[in-house]
């Protein structure tokens, strides 16, 4: 158990501490509840962060419990891609996941309970009547012609709904509460409906399901759960959390409810039903492509869990709902990676030069550093030819005063290898600059300084013989707005970035082809990168992760 006390606070940290230090709870359990109806997504990592970490610290457990009571949009396949999400985020949960639909029996027999104490009622009312007689907070509504039906009768109904002897929609179950609360979710909700589905888990067996509000408090209260952690659009909810809890027969202490913002973050959406529609309508690759803000797209990016984690923890946890910067998510995995990413060269966008003054057939080998954050991390030996590539962005024929890099008649050092001086420029018909002729000094070998001279320049390279060509995948913000949604009553989909992924070939120091998908490197001078599961062995392909400044310029 860690110490609380090292952590910025939050007042869930604290309503916690002080429940624990009251002596309301011996030990705290939470939970983290997704209805597995799609892949989870950056947001629900704040959500899983705060529910595991919260249990973590005070010594407690938490569920991971899928909320499956809506059988039309769950699929198996999200069900294990949630749990292997959550395992990746590095957390775990005691047991076997929890099912909302395992407690299908106990729900029913809750709500058989309700109506024996005359707080439930079926009722007939169409949805728009139903609508119609709820009203609006400033005004009463008005009871339904069912309110006061018999014990028996609804008894009766109900078991008949559960029988399948009704269409879908035919009958609610509705709780008996107040029509004249000036809380809508309080007039009468309803708690249970027809739905004639296969559910992914039980099959055939119901065609009677749970609305979220009445399942949602039981499944806590059923696991015991203490402390039920939910994000704001929860909070007028809570009061028929508390009722439902309240008048049913369950153990003691009731698990209570808090609320907390929802995480936004700026340049994509979150919604689990727009995510899917990108994945659908083919604008991504699926949920998995790196321009995704699912956990699955941000591992194949790149993005490590400790990133993911340390940005949860600096967004913290509040009441208010507001917009966070995408820039700040980037930072947190540029701080990750700089500190265990290996560096190595790779050449992008290549310009080939000619050593002149060092033999045809020679070549011989540099010693690099692996990562200057971390001495543990070694050295390995870079391969050096007669012929290299270099960035044609790092040589300009006609260089301003501050450039610091190659021109004509310059000298820059090759890292790690040796100092070079561009003799001669070689260029096709059109002009087009096509080979550098460069000679070396032999005594600046393995990045010693010759008579104490210096060079502004230090430049990236690869040999070109012993180069290996990759599929580099240069990704970008998916869209070119930072709130895409809603704008001028406009379709997310019309600020999609055209610009979003740039496929090029790049040119790799041979120890890259080996690198792993999913091991982060950092391309030198140029971003972190990661290896992507497309790999074969001969064939790399690299996503890029994140550039290695904050280079976005905005549209
Ligand atoms: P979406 O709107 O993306 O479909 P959801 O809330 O319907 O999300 P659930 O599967 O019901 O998705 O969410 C599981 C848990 O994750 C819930 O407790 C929910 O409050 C939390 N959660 C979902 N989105 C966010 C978010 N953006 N920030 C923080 N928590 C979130
Ligand atoms: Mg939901």
């Amino acid at each position: 158990m860690t110490d609380p006390a090292e952590k910025p606070s939050h007042f869930i940290r604290e309503k916690i501490a002080a429940d624990l230090e009251a002596g309301k709870h011996s030990t705290i359990k939470t939970r983290f509840p997704p209805e597995p109806n799609g892949y989870l997504h950056i947001g629900h990592a704040k959500s899983i962060c705060l529910n595991f970490g919260m249990a973590l610290e005070f010594g407690g457990t938490c569920n991971l419990r899928y909320d499956d009571t809506n059988p039309v949009k769950e699929d198996q396949e999200y069900v294990d891609a949630i749990a292997e999400d959550v395992r990746w985020l590095g957390f775990d949960w005691p047991g076997e996941p929890c099912y909302a639909s395992d407690y299908f029996e106990n729900m029913y027999a809750f709500a058989v309970e309700l109506i024996e104490k005359g707080l439930a009622y079926v009722c007939t009312l169409t949805p728009e009547e139903f609508k119609d007689y709820r009203g609006v907070p400033t005004r009463p509504g008005k009871e339904s012609p069912h309110r006061n039906r018999p014990v028996a009768e609804n008894l009766d109904l109900f078991s008949r709904m559960r029988g399948g002897e009704f269409p879908d929609g035919a009958y609610v179950l509705r709780a008996k509460i107040d029509m004249a609360s000036p809380n809508l979710h309080l007039r009468d909700p309803a708690i249970y409906r027809i739905r004639h589905a296969t559910h992914h888990r039980t099959g055939d067996a119901w065609c009677l399901y749970p609305i979220y509000d009445f399942a949602h408090c039981l499944e806590d209260a059923l696991e015991r759960v203490t402390h039920s952690l939910c994000t704001l659009e929860f909070e007028v909810h809570r009061p028929l959390y508390d009722w439902i809890l309240q008048n049913v027969t369950l153990p003691k202490p009731l698990p209570e409810q808090t609320e907390f913002a929802r995480l936004n973050i700026t340049y994509t959406v979150m919604s689990k039903r727009k995510l899917l529609t990108l994945v659908q309508e083919n604008h991504v690759s699926g949920w998995d492509d790196p321009r995704m803000p699912t956990l699955v797209g941000m591992r194949r990016r790149g993005f490590t869990p400790a990133a993911i984690r340390a940005f949860c923890e600096r967004v913290g946890v509040t009441k208010f709902n507001s917009l966070t910067d995408y820039a700040l998510l980037e930072f947190c995995v540029r701080e990750d990676l700089n500190a265990v990413a290996e560096r190595r060269m790779a050449v992008l966008n290549p310009l080939k030069i000619v050593i002149e003054n060092y033999p045809e057939d020679d070549e011989e080998t540099f010693e690099a550093v692996n990562n200057p954050e971390d001495e543990s991390a070694g050295t390995r030996q870079v391969p050096f030819s007669r012929e290299l590539y270099i960035e044609r962005e790092d040589f300009m024929e006609d260089p301003p005063r501050k450039f610091f890099r190659l021109g004509p008649g310059r000298e820059v050092r090759l890292r790690a290898a040796c100092y070079i001086t561009c003799t001669g420029v070689i260029k096709d018909a059109d002009g087009n600059i096509t080979e550098l002729r460069c000679t070396f000094d032999p005594d600046s070998r393995g990045g010693g300084t010759p008579d104490g001279r210096k060079v502004k320049g230090t430049l990236h390279w690869v040999s070109a013989r012993h180069a290996v060509p990759a599929e580099v995948r240069l990704y970008d913000r998916l869209f070119t707005e930072p709130e895409p949604d809603g704008i001028d009553g406009k379709d997310f989909r019309e600020f999609l970035n055209p610009e979003s992924l740039r496929t090029v070939t790049g040119y790799l120091e041979p120890s890259l082809a080996e690198f792993a998908p999913g091991a982060p490197v950092q391309f030198e001078r140029i971003g972190y990168f990661t290896a992507d599961p497309d790999t074969r062995p001969g064939a790399p392909v690299f996503n890029r992760t994140a550039t290695l400044r904050d280079g976005w310029k905005g549209k």
